[in-house]
């Protein structure tokens, strides 16, 4: 079911220093960067050469759910993304485990694609997201 990380999710306060260390210091590739108004975050693509990616997310404003996050546990590692084939499957399988989703239904990603979240008190502290294939 679940088949790869998509992506690991960083959290960071200001994104522009944060995309000057990954590109210019590390030298790696920033392949987009955008707002997403309905979850309060604008965040960047980063990509390796074998493929991987990270994703640097800073809150837009005071108010976003990132900020308060960032607030309460810093910045730094914020979540793992895994890829699966079937989300509403991966989701009726973890409900009937009885694990606690942030989502209970799919919603749609920064990338466009159906994701949801696993709640971290189910997933011994890390906030895992679900990534449905394209
Ligand atoms: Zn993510």
């Amino acid at each position: 079911m679940f088949k790869h990380v998509a992506h690991i999710g960083i959290a960071v306060k200001n994104l522009d220093e944060a995309i000057a260390f990954y590109r210019d210091t590390l030298q790696l590739t920033i392949t987009e960067r955008k707002k997403v108004e309905d979850q309060g975050v604008e965040i960047a693509f980063v990509e390796l050469a074998d493929g991987s990616v990270l994703e640097l997310l800073a809150p837009l404003n005071e108010g976003s759910p990132l900020a308060k996050s960032i607030a309460r546990r810093g910045t730094g590692l914020h979540h793992i993304c895994l890829e699966v084939d079937d989300i509403d499957a991966a989701l009726a399988k973890l409900t009937a485990d009885g694990i606690t989703m942030v989502d209970k239904k799919p919603r749609i990603g920064a990338e466009g694609r159906r994701i949801a979240f696993i709640h971290p008190k189910s997933a011994f502290g890390t906030l895992i997201e679900l990534q449905e294939t394209d």
